[in-house]
Formats: C-alpha cells, sequence, structure tokens
C-alpha cells in the first residue's frame, strides 16, 4: 500500500482541529502508552495532547504540514481519541468531524469510494 493511498498521511488536519482528551490514566507514568511530558491536565480526570488545548489547536506530536505530509511522532503510542478517529469514507461511513477538520484547511471532503483501500496499512498520520 503506498501513501498515495492513505489520505491521512497529507491532511493532518484533526490533528490541529480538536481538543485530542483522555483518561488521564493513558499516560507512561500511570500505566499507559502517551508519553507524560506531551500532555497537559485539563481537569482531575482528563488530559489533552499539548497543543490541542487552545484556540488554534495543533498537537505537539503532529509533524510536517497539514494538508501536504504529515505523521505522528508517537504514533504507536498515541491516545485512544486518536485510535478510534475514523477518516470519512472508512467502511462506508462519513464522518463530519473528519469533514470540519479538513475544511478548516481549506480541503474538500474526503471521497467516500475510499472506503476499499487495505485497512491494514491505514493510519490517521
Ligand atoms: S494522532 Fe498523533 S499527532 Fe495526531 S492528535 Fe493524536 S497524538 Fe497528536
Amino acid at each position: 500500500m503506498s501513501e498515495i493511498n492513505n489520505p491521512c498521511m497529507t491532511c493532518g488536519a484533526c490533528c490541529a482541529y480538536f481538543r485530542v482528551s483522555f483518561y488521564w490514566a493513558e499516560s507512561d507514568e500511570s500505566g499507559g502508552v502517551v508519553p507524560q511530558e506531551l500532555t497537559e491536565q485539563v481537569t482531575p480526570f482528563l488530559s489533552c495532547m499539548q497543543g490541542t488545548n487552545s484556540k488554534s489547536p495543533r498537537c505537539v506530536a503532529l509533524e510536517g504540514e497539514v494538508g501536504q505530509s504529515v505523521s505522528c511522532s508517537i504514533y504507536l503510542n498515541r491516545p485512544t481519541p486518536c485510535r478510534e478517529f475514523d477518516q470519512s469514507g472508512l467502511n462506508g461511513n462519513a464522518n463530519q468531524a473528519c469533514d470540519r477538520a479538513r475544511a478548516r484547511y481549506g480541503l474538500p471532503p474526503l471521497d467516500i469510494d475510499l472506503a476499499t483501500i487495505d485497512l491494514n496499512h491505514l493510519s490517521c498520520v
């Protein structure tokens, strides 16, 4: 599977649009995998990725330029919301949150036909 078939690798809008918050115990200092030093406490129960609790969010782990070429520097240790966020079109399902994030960067909604891509190689950045 080439990178061309994975639109997330040329997008990254979701990593620079939402607050990426999760249960605090997902951090590596609490038994999880997310690097603690890249997180910020939001409430007694929630942490978020640094950079995303902002009016102009951008996750500290996002590398590259949104809409051009991006990657996640902690891909294998990313938090639950990143693992559960599907690109629009996956399995034939639209994801309006994906569409909104892309629109913020002037990117059109993904084609629903992208559901045919190889799931073994699918990753959201
Ligand atoms: S996938 Fe990686 S870069 Fe994107 S929001 Fe999650 S941790 Fe940050």
